[in-house]
């Protein structure tokens, strides 16, 4: 991808101070509603960047997921932005598409003009601006090399997901748009562990109601074949927007930090009827294959014993009305995501039927730093030792309850973390579709005791970069290769 595309003013100055950030803040607020004034007066439909010529790279300052959600991966070659991180959600819907992509990249676009060639590398987090003749020749060799792995990867499709030593793993796909579907059967995933319902509520004007959401839903089942499907009931708030909520008057409570406000379970708990419309379409479509029902972002069990009465209430609702639903009704389970449900997780896995770790949530809780935040992108690290800590109370209480847990963040894709975890006590993995076979390689030349060995380690280490050291190491000697 050699094109170049600019579409925020170039330059800005550095460093800046905390009244230029909440300046630039404003301004993008401002612009904000202005677009939205200009789309609904105009009755214009969402944007597409369908006016950027095919091939291009959009270069921003900043992308919103929603806006991530409209671009046309067989148009747009790359996305580089100055602002954001690897684990938050424009750089979740960017892998999903399959978009080479680089986030965090300060000061690029003072340094392009409108027809500036690039080459990004995705797999690398490099951004390389006017590459000489030889250097885009290298590039185009690489990406040659890496269509080539990705086919050899393909070959593992039908193999299992299973240790040298023995044991199995469970390896199922991530979720974020419907238009994934096809990857995530190419990939071998047995399931979806981590369906974000978030989808139904982006770029829309008004909320889905039950039988919308029922349609959307029932395909995606079927397509499973009877493999399960792990639906989370929306999860607003914080880096999400979605207009056809806040049309609706939910969620825009103005929070100075909306990453500790009322986001997740807490605005479902206040905003019921979205949850009761939510859990009545996906037990109507639970007939076409087997389901499982996720809450988002519970820090306590008072929000899970409030969210499991609505469930049972609508579940007799729907039955009194004829309508075919399962009985007993699906597992209803929770996503442990903050410092606190990870500490209390005995108490949650008596309640909750199963247990889903979301690492990229309870690394940005764990050590209070934003997970879409450049500053503090170093800070943000989830092999620091009390992530791993609480990944593994978690584990064992699962394990104590005999419930199933699985872990569904970004960690869950990287073949150098998964020996690491699967020495946790993890089992059951959910992650973009294209990281499966990766993954499964990676822990096919795993053996047990060397996980057992690294989690102790792991454990005892005094900082993140300890563990990755070791991680890396591992993987050098056991030749694998430390890509993206
Ligand atoms: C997580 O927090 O790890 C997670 C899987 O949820 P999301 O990325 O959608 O916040
Ligand atoms: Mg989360």
């Amino acid at each position: 991808a050699l094109a170049g595309f600019m579409r925020a003013p170039p330059g800005r100055p550095a460093p800046e101070g905390e009244d230029a950030v909440a300046a630039r803040r404003r301004a993008g607020e401002f612009r904000e509603i202005g677009r939205r004034l200009i789309r609904n007066l105009s009755g214009t439909p969402y944007r597409s960047f369908s006016a950027l010529p095919d091939g291009a790279i959009l270069v921003a300052e900043q992308l919103r997921p929603a806006d991530a959600a409209l671009i046309d991966p067989s148009r747009i070659a790359a996305v580089v932005t100055e602002e954001g991180g690897s684990t938050g959600h424009t750089a979740i819907l960017l892998r999903a598409l399959g978009i080479p992509a680089v986030l965090a990249a300060h000061g690029l676009l003072a340094q392009l003009g409108r027809r500036t060639r690039l080459v990004v590398d995705g797999t690398t987090g490099q951004v390389i601006v006017r590459p000489s003749t030889r250097t885009a020749a290298a590039a185009r060799v690489d990406v040659a090399a890496y269509a080539r792995e990705r086919q050899m990867l393909g070959r593992l499709r039908r193999l299992p997901a299973r240790l040298s030593s023995g044991e199995v793993v469970t390896l199922q796909a991530n979720l974020e748009i419907p238009a994934e579907l096809p990857m995530i059967a190419q990939s071998g995933a047995g399931g979806i562990g981590l369906l974000r319902s978030e989808f139904l509520f982006m770029n829309a004007e008004t909320l889905p109601d039950e039988l919308h959401q029922e349609a959307v839903y029932l395909p995606l089942i079927e397509a499973m074949a009877g493999d399960p499907v792990t639906i989370r009931v929306v999860d607003w708030g914080s880096e999400k927007n979605s207009d056809a909520l806040s049309r609706a008057g939910i969620g825009e409570s103005g929070d100075t930090n909306p990453a500790l406000g009322v986001r997740g379970i807490r605005l479902l708990l206040q905003h019921r009827g979205l949850l009761e419309t939510q859990f009545a379409a996906i037990l109507r479509a639970a007939r076409a294959g087997p389901v499982r029902v996720m809450l988002p972002l519970v820090s306590s069990v008072g929000e899970l014993r409030a969210a499991r009465d609505i469930y049972a209430r609508i579940g007799r609702r729907l039955r009194r009305k004829g309508v075919e639903i399962p009985d007993p009704l699906p597992p209803l389970g929770i996503m442990i995501e903050t410092p606190a449900a990870a500490l209390m997780a005995d108490v949650l896995a008596q309640e909750a039927e199963f247990l889903a770790i979301g690492t990229n949530d309870l690394t940005m809780y764990t050590l209070a730093a934003d997970r879409a935040a450049t500053d503090v992108a170093a800070l943000y690290d989830p092999f620091h030792p009390a992530v791993l800590q609480l990944v593994r109370m978690t584990a064992d209480a699962a394990l104590r309850h005999r419930r199933p847990v699985s872990l569904c963040g970004e960690m869950a894709s990287d073949p150098i973390a998964v020996p690491l975890l699967v020495g946790l006590g993890i089992r059951s993995f959910s992650m973009h579709a294209s990281a499966v076979p990766r993954v499964k390689r990676a822990i096919r030349a795993l053996a047990m005791d060397d996980c057992r060995r690294m989690a102790c380690r792991a454990l005892e280490a005094a900082d993140g970069r300890e563990v990755s050291t070791m991680l890396m190491d591992y993987a050098a000697a056991a030749r694998q290769p430390a890509d993206e």
